[in-house]
């Protein structure tokens, strides 16, 4: 039996493991650690019972995952739940932006942007399953569906300011550029409208959904699967360089490339060790978790029923911030993303206090406290917040990093979003799973098609490893 060593326990490190076990692979997962779950952990940080999301949780892609759907998670108890309103983008003058599941309900809440909000989702949205198999994997390959692909794939190669432009109003404006700064990236850059648009778009189809019970569940539900599988998992194991690696015949990296390359050291072929140690980090996050006596006071109606605010006001307002973060510069007024996850989820709640999740992009390794700036973004959209906050829980772009090595500098999307790094990976290659030592691979959200918790980049680099132990090299090599 071939035997496999997966090292980290994200999202991708358990898809990786889980479609190496199904292979018929012995798999042995390890984790730094204390529990599994990397960017999917959940955890009542403030009141008992009260479960917050430690980083992710709103899963427009996984909940559309082909590969997660493949594994039937239900089994293990993962339950995906919809808030009644995907997101909202209020807006000073107290109306918002809304993003419905429908189209059409998007679009009549859109004014005369309605017919262009249409135009540009209504065909990539009813298409999404076919379309998710090209853009959610290796963008540089023969595509399934080329004609779907060119169609979401032009405005996806334009910068966000330039899409803008077409709608006349400014919900649709922010609600559109909100979305596009789940990618960190300055939205007058090329490709900068990609993942914004990838996100609405299968919002339309699947709904921005939350894992019932916190975002842990996914995670839970890949390891128990893993363990039926014969798979094992130790926690609290940190690997640091190859004596940390234990022999087997394919080694998964569920990292950073900069930790790829600490580990591995000059075993990498120089190249490539140039390219993992050259690799950039974008901006970071600075995370505030609040328990909240009767939820968030919005002005706009729309926003107390959304599972996900973005906040930060119009279109301008949010392209200013996200440049000047790039530039290093705390803005005083900076884009933040809030979680209302109970809303779908209510067992996330203690009696009237809820759990609401918040972070503000800052720049990348931030040392002062954003808290007071994220508070005062969310009393200018909802007066009254401050008085029903009942306690925090702060994570600095530093505590980011000792929660998870993967975060460097707070960057929680593994690496920075410029055009050859969303193309490519961490280097220029078809093969970016590949690190370039027989047998080992890279299966982290650094490499196509990104973050998340979809699994996607985990299972392509499983398979890369299969093809890899059907080959024999690995029996031919020998100890
Ligand atoms: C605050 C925040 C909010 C986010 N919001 C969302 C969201 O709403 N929706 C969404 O889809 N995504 C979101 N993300 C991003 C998402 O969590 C990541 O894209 C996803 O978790 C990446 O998965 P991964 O498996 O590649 O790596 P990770 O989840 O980063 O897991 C890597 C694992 O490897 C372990 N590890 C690292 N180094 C070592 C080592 N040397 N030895 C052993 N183990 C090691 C780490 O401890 C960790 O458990 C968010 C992330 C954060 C932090």
């Amino acid at each position: 039996m071939s035997t496999a060593v997966v090292v980290g326990s994200g999202p991708n490190g358990l898809a990786a493991a889980v479609a190496l076990a199904r292979a018929g692979v012995q798999v042995t997962v390890l984790e730094a650690a204390g529990e599994i779950g990397g960017g999917t952990r959940s955890a009542e940080a403030i009141l008992p019972g009260l479960i917050h999301d430690q980083c992710s949780a709103v899963h427009p892609l996984a909940v559309g995952s082909s590969f997660l759907a493949s594994l039937d998670l239900a089994r293990y108890g993962l339950e995906w739940r919809l808030p009644e309103i995907d997101c909202a983008h209020p807006l000073d003058d107290g109306t918002a932006g809304v993003l419905h599941r429908s189209v059409a309900e998007t679009a009549a809440g859109l004014g005369k942007d309605g017919a262009r909000w249409s135009r540009l989702f209504a065909g990539p949205s009813a298409g999404y399953d076919a379309l998710s198999e090209d853009i959610l994997g290796p963008l540089l390959r023969i595509p399934h569906h080329p004609l779907r692909l060119a169609r979401f794939g032009i405005p996806a190669l334009m910068p966000a300011s330039v899409l803008a432009k077409a709608f006349a109003g400014e919900k649709a404006k922010a609600l559109f550029g909100g979305a596009a700064l789940h990618a960190f990236r300055p939205l007058d850059r090329p490709l900068s409208s990609s993942i914004g648009l990838g996100i609405l778009t299968a919002g339309h189809r699947h709904g921005w959904a939350v894992a019932a019970g916190g975002s842990r569940s996914i995670a839970h539900a890949m390891a128990a699967l893993l363990l039926d599988l014969g798979g094992k998992i130790e926690t609290g194991v940190r690997v640091r360089s190859t004596s940390g690696l234990p022999d087997a015949d394919v080694t998964m990296f569920d990292l950073a490339p900069t930790g790829v390359a600490r580990i591995l050291g000059d075993r990498l072929p120089p190249r490539i060790a140039r390219a993992y140690r050259r690799f950039r980090y974008g901006p970071g996050a600075f995370k505030v978790d609040f328990a909240v006596e009767g939820g968030v006071p919005w002005t706009a109606e729309w926003a107390r029923r959304a599972g996900t605010v973005h906040i930060g006001g119009s279109f301008a307002e949010i392209a200013a911030t996200e440049r000047e973060i790039h530039a290093g510069r705390m803005p005083q007024r900076p884009f933040v993303l809030v979680g209302q996850q109970y809303l779908a989820d209510p067992q996330r709640s203690v009696g009237n206090v809820h759990p609401v999740w918040s972070y503000a992009h800052v720049p990348r390794g931030y040392t002062a406290d954003a808290t007071e700036a994220i508070i005062a973004q969310l009393e200018r959209f909802a007066p009254g917040f401050r008085e029903r906050i009942v306690g925090t829980a702060v994570r600095t772009t530093h505590d980011l990093a000792e929660h998870n090595p993967n975060y460097i500098g707070g960057n929680v999307v593994t690496g920075a979003k410029n055009v050859p790094q969303l193309v490519f990976g961490p280097r220029t290659t078809f093969t970016p799973y590949d690190v370039g030592v027989p047998g080992h691979f890279l299966c982290s959200a650094a490499t196509p098609p990104g973050p998340g918790a979809h699994g996607i980049c985990g299972a392509q680099a499983a398979a890369r490893a299969l093809k890899y132990l059907r080959g024999g090299a690995h029996r031919r090599s020998g100890p």
